[in-house]
């Protein structure tokens, strides 16, 4: 079955990885701008980093046939730097035109701290002011509830969001509903260690239907598992789900979701 990963941190996967996706029916990625497991230095830094998202990437992702879409930001954890943050935000807007650039992407928070809030806000104004998409990380374990619950207090604060273009990722069985009930796009990761198994994924959908519902990898440089989508696809045909069903949350979820950005330019394949 054709699919799309909707979470996917491929600069930190081999390319190797791209032809095991391919074969799996993997027919595009998006891709959010995230930690790189040390805090960069720099504006500098991000700039490269956006560069490497736009351009490289996409590219390497072409060789197997694989469409690649991004989001950025700078992400919750490196957000205790107020002014680096902020320059950050500042050069976005550079890249925001550019082919495959979906909007911002994946702010969110991660221990719910102060600084951490002002740097999401303003992330906010961003995307507010360039019309951008926004796709949201929930914060881990123990801070997730609180965490996803100051998200959703924040963006139903300003107005001027529209709910159907917000994605809140990482959701699981005591936030999905709040967020769903709340009007945004539901985004379930698979990951080996925490968050969601593709049992417990397919129980949310049971549970809540299929629409705003998104599944993904978030595969990255930790325990992770890139393929995580096709587990969904086989636990989904174990319990008898018909096949439209499953193609919805894998496939016309994902891009009824990106249409909505300027930049999201699909081509169907064949
Ligand atoms: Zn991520």
């Amino acid at each position: 079955m054709q699919y799309i990963d909707p979470h996917i941190h491929m600069v930190s996967r081999t390319t190797d990885d791209y032809e095991t996706l391919a074969k799996m029916g993997c027919v595009a990625v998006s891709e959010p701008a995230f930690w790189a497991g040390y805090d960069r230095g720099s504006v500098e830094g991000f700039r490269d980093y956006f560069e490497q998202l736009t351009e490289f990437e996409p590219k390497r992702a072409g060789w197997y046939g694989i469409q690649h879409y991004t989001w950025l930001c700078i992400n919750a954890k490196e957000a205790e730097n107020v002014s680096l943050s902020r320059e950050v935000i500042d050069m976005i807007p550079e890249f925001l035109d550019r082919p495959g650039v979906l909007g911002i992407g994946e702010i969110g928070l991660n221990k719910n701290t102060r600084n951490e809030a002002t740097v999401f806000l303003e992330h906010l104004e961003l995307a507010v002011r360039t019309q951008s998409q926004i796709l949201i990380h929930t914060p881990h374990l123990e801070d997730k509830y609180q965490g996803t619950r100051m998200i959703l207090d924040m963006l139903s604060g300003d107005s001027r969001i529209d709910r159907t273009r917000v994605l809140v990722d990482h959701v699981e069985e005591h936030t999905v509903r709040p967020v769903l009930e709340e009007g945004f796009w539901a985004g379930m990761t698979l990951y080996p260690v925490s968050k969601c198994t593709p049992d417990r994924a397919a129980d949310m959908v049971e549970m809540y239907g299929p629409e705003r519902l998104l599944v993904n990898s978030a595969g990255d440089w930790g325990p992770s598992k890139p393929t995580a989508v096709p587990d969904f696809i086989m636990a989904m045909r174990k319990r008898g789900h018909s096949e439209a069903l499953i193609r919805q949350v894998v496939y016309e979820n994902p891009l009824k979701f990106f249409s909505q950005s300027a930049n999201f330019e699909f081509q169907v394949a064949k």
